[in-house]
């Protein structure tokens, strides 16, 4: 039996995947088959509190070999990728409903959604949530041919995303370990030493996102006063768990492994932008040097078949902002980012740069080919004249080759300012 939810919490509070290890104790009569899934939907959706993450969780009596897959207050939990049986439909509504019902913040602007069926809804509910905008009646209309139990509060939004979790059939996939403090410590300091995170970054190698080793620091653990203690990314589950466990922390009271699409470019429309609040690959010319405006970001206008466009790095992608100010016009790139509405601007997440054009630094104008005396310039496309005969020329300034400071290959911004979806160029080669 599937619950998946989403919409739960506001940008103060709560984290959904916290709901997920209530909703995992609440029925431990179960088991779980699978891992839980974390499923990140379209980053540019206008109306997401954080990082548009939804939740898919299903239980039923395992078969064959569990899993240890977490631990919740002292209860270890199993996964297992066989099933007996369902789980019974009503109590595992029942049980969502009131989880949902007692955990989600809708005061404070949460629109939570909550389905449970026992067959997954058509795939492209995924595909269209990570990529696009989806209409809710759509999503309502899908679930009806499944025969899913739908519960909705404050409008129920959260249903679209609910659905798009459930819908998800993985060809690409990664996992997190994510671990929870006790109730007693939520909004005080997190104690989790940056040390520990720098060598488990360093040692594990199949991890991704943890440490940014050019300011040192970590990544792992977020700014705001929700039940996470830390997240830990990876490929290979048994890597991560090890990965986890070598860190010096303050003891987690939960720790619960996802399945995610995080970082693995599922977000991404293979062609060049046309509607925004979508995110593209596509392949551009640089049209015009990059500039840098108020706030520090950079600009930098490409060509495309359909025309101009703006793509800039924002002042918190940092560093590679520098490399995006490298660019040259004529320099061949392939963007990865989202259009933005207003003002209509591609936010570079990834970029390859495909070629370069060479850099030319006018030194002096040319000398006249006449008597080698030293011309003046007769304005644009007016060419040259001799200050000594008078002889005019066509002939080109002198110049030297400027040595370029990027060169073709895949750059990405530092890991405090990647996207939860972005596949990351560590990934990218394995
Ligand atoms: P967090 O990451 O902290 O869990 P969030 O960023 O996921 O928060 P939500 O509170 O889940 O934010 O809000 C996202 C809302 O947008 C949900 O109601 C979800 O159903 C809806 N949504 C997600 N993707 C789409 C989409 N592609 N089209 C329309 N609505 C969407």
């Amino acid at each position: 039996m599937f619950a998946a939810f989403d919409d739960t919490d506001s940008t103060e509070s709560m984290c959904t995947t916290f709901l997920a290890t209530e909703l995992v104790k609440a029925l431990r009569v179960y088991d779980l088959i699978g891992l839980p899934r974390l499923v990140r939907l379209n980053p540019a959706v206008p109306w997401k509190t954080r990082g548009n993450g939804a939740l898919c969780v299903r239980f039923g009596v395992g078969r064959g070999q569990g899993q240890m897959v977490g631990e919740i207050d002292g209860i270890p939990i199993y996964s297992y990728e066989r099933m007996y049986e369902e789980a019974d439909r009503t109590t595992v509504l029942e049980t969502a409903e009131r989880i949902v019902q007692k955990w989600s913040r809708t005061t404070e602007g949460a629109s939570p959604g909550l389905v449970v069926s026992e067959g997954k809804p058509a795939q492209r509910l995924y595909w269209e949530a990570v990529r696009g905008i989806v209409e809710k009646e759509d999503t309502l209309r899908e679930l009806q041919k499944i025969g899913a139990d739908i519960v909705g509060w404050e409008g129920g939004r959260g249903i679209i995303g609910a659905s798009a979790a459930m819908a998800w059939r993985p060809h690409d996939r990664t996992y997190e370990i994510i671990t929870y403090r006790s109730p007693d410590r939520w909004g005080t300091p997190r104690h989790l030493e940056d040390g520990s995170v720098r060598d488990m970054d360093l040692k594990y190698t199949t991890t991704f996102n943890n440490y940014d080793h050019r300011t040192d620091r970590r990544a792992i653990s977020p700014h705001t006063n929700c039940p996470v203690l830390f997240g830990v990314r990876g490929d290979d589950p048994t890597e991560l768990m090890n990965a986890v466990f070598s860190l010096r922390s303050e003891t987690p009271a939960r720790w619960l492994m996802f399945l995610s699409n995080q970082g693995t470019d599922d977000h991404l429309i293979s062609a060049e932008p046309t509607l925004p609040d979508r995110s593209y690959d596509f392949k551009a010319t640089v049209a015009e040097a990059p500039r840098t405006i108020a706030g520090g970001h950079v600009i930098v206008p490409v060509s495309i078949s359909t025309g101009r466009l703006e793509a800039a790095a924002y002042e918190p992608t940092k560093e590679f902002r520098e490399l995006v100010r490298a660019l040259r016009p004529g320099d061949r790139v392939r963007l990865f980012g989202e259009l933005r509405a207003e003002p209509r601007t591609l936010n570079i997440e990834k970029m390859q740069v495909i070629s370069t054009v060479i850099e030319r630094q006018k030194v002096s104008n040319p000398r006249c080919p006449e008597c080698g005396g030293s011309t003046k310039s007769m304005g644009s496309g007016g060419g040259y004249r001799c200050k000594k005969c008078g002889h005019r020329n066509e002939l080109e300034a002198e110049s030297v080759e400027v040595p370029r400071t990027i060169v073709p290959g895949w750059y990405e911004p530092p890991v405090c300012a990647r996207r939860h979806l972005g596949k990351p160029l560590k990934r990218m080669r394995s």
